[in-house]
């Protein structure tokens, strides 16, 4: 049986529960990080825990470990449960409280996380993926990793219904981004992604991927796309932290860039996977 973490102890995952007045379970009222594990080691899991940092003042959440306390407790799951190539989830709620929508005067709050295998250098989906176009249905501040995400769940089933790996999302035909990645496109050898506002979260693979890009001589724009561009372009691509960079060689019906991960694709997510195996080296 898996371990978890929860509130500062490791238990099987059958003895880790939480209150039904969790405000997390009543309001979706918390965040969360999610780190890549290569190599049986976290992945960028500073930038990760810096960005848990950011969403939890900007919901005034009372931060219950810091950075550097949380780094043990992640590896440390990892290693107990055998993860050589997976992720580890870290989610923090304001905690049990008196069922009402203002925060409460003194809150305890809840944290807990646990470590899952997920193949990541070999993902089977590199080969290429499918997209689905939905509305995106979210709130105004997308930039805060909140777990209150039931407009990615239902963007994600109804792509999941349409046989695509992920969501596409767009306002006005405008892309935002994935239902849980950021969204590229290749058009002339230029990648565009979208510039960073609270209408899409900051995604740390986004972050990595631009200076990939940058490293290897690829011209970047941060700048926004229609889905009717993202249609034409030679490349497509996703980014995420348990994905890595994936080509999009399907947006619904419409076949990108003659159906193959386009080369552009191809050196970010190999450049992307060596990256994360020499970071992770065994010492
Ligand atoms: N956008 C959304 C909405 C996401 O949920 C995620 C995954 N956390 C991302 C982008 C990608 O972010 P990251 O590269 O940090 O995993």
């Amino acid at each position: 049986m898996r371990t978890c973490w929860l509130n500062g102890a490791f238990l099987p995952e059958d003895q880790a529960h939480v209150s039904i007045f969790d405000r997390g379970v009543l309001f979706g009222d918390g965040v969360y990080e999610v780190a890549a594990v290569v190599n049986g080691r976290l992945l960028d899991a500073d930038r990760h825990l810096a960005r848990l940092e950011r969403s939890q003042r900007e919901l005034q959440l009372p931060a219950p470990r810091s950075s550097a306390e949380w780094l043990p407790i992640m590896q440390e799951l990892a290693t107990v449960n055998g993860i050589d190539e997976g992720l580890v989830y870290l989610q923090v709620t304001r905690g049990a409280a008196e069922r009402d929508f203002a925060f409460p005067s003194a809150p305890t709050p809840t944290a807990f996380a646990f470590a899952r295998p997920k193949r990541l250098t070999d993902d089977p989906n590199a080969s290429g993926i499918r997209v689905h176009v939905v509305p995106d249905l979210r709130w105004q501040r997308c930039d805060i990793k909140s777990v209150a995400m039931l407009a990615q769940v239902l963007a994600k089933q109804a792509a999941r219904q349409a046989g695509a790996f992920e969501a596409m999302m767009h306002e006005d035909g405008l892309v935002t981004e994935g239902g849980s990645s950021n969204l590229w496109i290749v058009r002339d050898g230029v990648a565009y992604t979208r510039p960073l506002s609270n209408d899409i979260l900051a995604g740390i693979t986004r972050d990595v991927v631009l200076e990939l890009a940058h490293g290897a001589g690829i011209p970047v724009r941060e700048r926004a796309f229609t889905v009717e561009q993202a249609c034409a372009a030679d490349e497509c691509f996703l980014s995420s932290a348990t994905s890595f960079v994936l080509p999009i060689t399907r947006i619904d019906d419409a076949i990108v860039g003659g159906g193959v991960p386009g080369p552009v694709t191809q050196r970010l997510r190999d450049g992307y996977v060596a990256r994360a195996r020499s970071l992770t080296q065994p010492a």
